[in-house]
């Protein structure tokens, strides 16, 4: 991830991709779905006319799950965007194009992505809001999650009083909303203003924007849970200094 872009992953915004339609884009939830063979390439990787597999990006890491159709099923080990398309790798042969397949994603990992994502956009609130300091990167596991940020003094107090106030927020129960605005109008939102909306390439003309009520809104790409409850508590497991001012968080679920 490039510094100053915060979760910003550009190409990450959109409802489709030429030849897909991206169904996680408006419902995180969706675990399986059907969809039709619209190529496969030459290494193997198959496109779907529609998919719930999230593809990595906006350091949020890729689904795996199965696909099934006929007499066949594969694994999913690999979801990537590769020149426009979402490709979709799989473990052992792959069906034909124009094949009816029904894909599963693992529910147990994504809902540990959607959880950790959701934890890291709480606490860029939090780390704004007590310390004017903003979010230059971040990454998610299905089991930790790490965000880099600018704060010159992050003493034990201060991380102290990170941890705390997201978990109040977390435990007061924000609702997590989706929506797509103009690029013309995300230009205007401060909160955006600040996550550096305006980096955004200039072609992509509506913006996702993952708003926990109350607390974070961001131009972003990825999966979210629908509350903030649904996180749980979070525990600051370590800091790291990155140079310059710049600071790692690591953080867990419990
Ligand atoms: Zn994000």
């Amino acid at each position: 991830m490039r510094p100053g872009y915060g979760y910003i992953t550009p190409g990450g915004y959109h409802l489709r991709v030429p030849n897909t339609e991206l169904l996680y884009a408006t419902d995180a939830y969706l675990r399986t779905f059907e969809a039709r063979v619209q190529g496969v390439t030459g290494d193997g990787g198959v496109i779907l006319d529609r998919t719930a597999f999230y593809a990595t990006g906006g350091g949020q890491p890729h689904d795996v799950g199965t696909l099934t159709w006929g007499l066949g099923s594969a694994n999913v080990v690999e979801v990537r965007k590769d020149g426009g398309q979402i490709v979709h790798r799989l473990e052992g042969p792959a069906p034909e194009r124009g094949a009816t397949v029904r894909g599963e994603i693992d529910w147990e990992r994504r809902y540990a992505l959607m959880r950790h994502h959701t934890a890291l956009h709480s606490m860029s609130g939090v780390i704004y809001q007590l310390y004017g300091a903003t979010v230059t990167g971040g990454q998610m596991y299905a089991d930790r999650a790490r965000m880099d940020f600018m704060l010159p003094d992050l003493s034990a107090d201060r991380l102290r009083a990170i941890e705390e106030r997201t978990n109040e927020l977390l435990a007061e129960a924000h609702p997590v909303s989706i929506r797509f605005v103009a690029r013309t109008e995300a230009l205007q939102i401060p909160d955006l203003i600040r996550t550096k909306v305006n980096l955004i390439p200039e072609d992509i003309d509506e913006i996702r924007v993952v708003n926990i009520e109350g607390v974070d809104q961001q131009a972003d790409g990825g999966t979210h849970v629908a509350n903030t409850r649904e996180v749980g508590r979070v525990r600051i497991a370590g800091s790291e200094n990155k140079g310059k001012g710049n600071k790692r968080l690591v953080i867990v679920l419990e």
